[in-house]
């Protein structure tokens, strides 16, 4: 069966981080509201270095990469 992300909705309606943001040993996940220019989120993106997927789409999609490029021009087998 194939599951799609839900962000946690049972966790984030409770006041809690997603499950893989509060697990991730290394912090690669952010998450907050983007209305909340206080948030961590909004502060990370506000350092000029978020990207989108398929940008030329114009679908303002509301998650983000870090580093995109650079992941992008790693060998598969590294990425
Ligand atoms: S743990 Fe992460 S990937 Fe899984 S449903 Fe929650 S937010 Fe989505």
């Amino acid at each position: 069966m194939a599951g799609k992300c839900s962000f946690c909705h049972h966790r984030t309606t409770e006041g809690m981080l997603p499950a893989c943001v509060g697990t991730c040993v290394t912090s690669a996940r952010y998450f907050g509201d983007l209305n909340d220019p206080d948030s961590d989120i909004s502060k990370k993106l506000a350092s000029g270095s978020g990207e989108v997927l398929n940008s030329d789409l114009g679908l303002s999609p509301s998650l983000y990469y870090f580093d995109l490029s650079a992941a992008e021009a790693m060998p598969d087998s590294v990425a």
